[in-house]
């Protein structure tokens, strides 16, 4: 039976994602949003015919609607424990600022959570003629890269995927035992090379300093999976004298991580920086710790909702403030729109963008397209355009394979 990939989510951008593989068995990975107002979902799929549903990472671009699917479905759901624990919380924050748009409630996820099976990196999972197994992608705790094996073809999707160490986690595993037939990988920061990390922290802590030292207060806002950790981590590598604040999901999701630390690189430190961290739950606390120079981590990392847009509002007006944008700003979110602003420097807080990215870049990714065993044909998703065209070059003059720039609910035969 031909096996073949169905792009379900929007592939040509960095947004939701869902792909479904199909022959024999029916295999659907990922189930993603794009968090607008209004939530935008993948294109359905008939719950009823599939046999197993994959979760590579706990971001909601690539597990938000998972929900939906076990409204009425009751497959096996693979993932990792931490992909789990960590939906757990990003859903029910989901629920509570666009539940009025969607079709599922809390008890669905919950069906899924009673139909999941653990996995572990490195370890094949076989189910009736399929096989599964997940490599580590260093993008997030417990995010991997999904291996599927069905009617005698190899298929790789790397999920979202980090190639450089960070302070939090511990690069992508390349070294695979398989040789593939088609290879679905991601390209956020295709066309673009990471600055140096060391620099940046490096230039991040002083600036930091600088701004406490002159009296003001700084502002980060961060991602409460991964990005708040790496910056906690950052300051206590780099021995950060002064108060460090945490807001919000963050903490919670903190606590979370530290209670799987088989996923974290160091879960010592992390457990150290963490405690010497203030913490903060309350508004009356919130409307105090802006009135002291100190550092506040605080979600959301875009500034699309979260305590970081109260903070924002507090801190901008004043010259002394500096406020760091660490991650992805997507194109119309209030933090690309906030950087793009034209200020009055002499009357607002200093707005940097330092990138510690989650993501392969493009020596990242020429890395994994070598690591490749197989003659696979590769299948580009999950970046802009300028960085799917960047890959498609890489990958056909670098390696010579054969390449797909995919676009939403296009069907290929492998
Ligand atoms: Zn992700
Ligand atoms: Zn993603």
């Amino acid at each position: 039976m031909a096996v073949k990939l169905s792009f379900l989510g929007e592939p040509d951008k960095v947004g939701r994602s869902a792909y479904l593989v199909s022959g024999s068995r029916n295999i659907l990975i990922d189930y993603g949003v794009d968090i607008d107002k209004i939530p935008k979902f993948p294109k359905t799929v008939s719950v009823f015919e599939l046999d197993l549903f994959i979760i590579s990472h706990a971001h909601l671009d690539h597990m938000g609607a998972s929900p939906q699917l076990y409204v009425s479905g009751n497959m096996p759901c693979l993932l990792t424990h931490s992909t789990l624990d960590i939906s757990d919380i990003l859903i029910r924050d989901f629920m509570k600022l666009s539940g009025e748009y969607l079709t599922f409630e809390y008890i669905d996820f919950l069906n899924l959570e009673r139909n999941s099976n653990f996995m572990s990196y490195r370890i094949r999972y076989g189910y009736r003629d399929v096989g599964i197994k997940f490599y580590d992608a260093g993008h997030i705790p417990g995010s991997a890269q999904v291996v599927v094996e069905l009617d005698g073809k190899t298929i790789l999707y790397t999920g979202d995927i980090n190639t450089y160490e960070t302070r939090l986690l511990t690069p992508a595993d390349l070294d695979y035992d398989e040789e593939f037939d088609a290879v679905v990988i991601e390209s956020t920061y295709g066309d673009t090379r990471h600055p140096d990390r060391f620099e940046s922290e490096r230039m991040f802590v002083q600036l930091a300093r600088e701004t406490i030292e002159n009296g003001g207060t700084v502002l980060v806002p961060a991602f409460a999976v991964a990005r708040s950790q790496e910056i906690l981590l950052i300051l206590y590598e780099h021995r950060f004298e002064y108060p460090v604040v945490m807001d919000g999901m963050a903490i919670e999701v903190t606590k979370m991580l530290l209670s799987h630390g088989r996923y974290l690189k160091d879960v010592k430190k992390l457990r150290n920086a963490f405690d010497k961290a203030r913490k903060i739950y309350r508004w009356r606390e919130r409307k105090e710790v802006v009135k002291e120079p100190c550092l506040i981590i605080a979600p959301a990392g875009m500034l699309g909702g979260g305590s970081s847009v109260y903070y924002l509002n507090k801190l901008i007006k004043n010259p002394k403030n500096r406020i760091f944008l660490v991650g992805y700003q997507a194109p119309g979110s209030p933090g690309r729109s906030l950087l793009e602003s034209k200020r009055d420097e002499r009357k607002m807080a200093d707005i940097r963008y330092i990138r510690f990215s989650a993501h392969a870049d493009s020596i990242g990714i020429l890395k994994i397209l070598k690591s490749l065993n197989g003659d696979p044909k590769i299948f580009v998703v999950h970046g802009n355009k300028e960085s799917r065209l960047n890959v498609d070059m890489m990958a056909r003059e670098c390696c010579g394979y054969k390449v797909y720039l995919p676009r939403h609910g296009e069907v290929y035969k492998i």
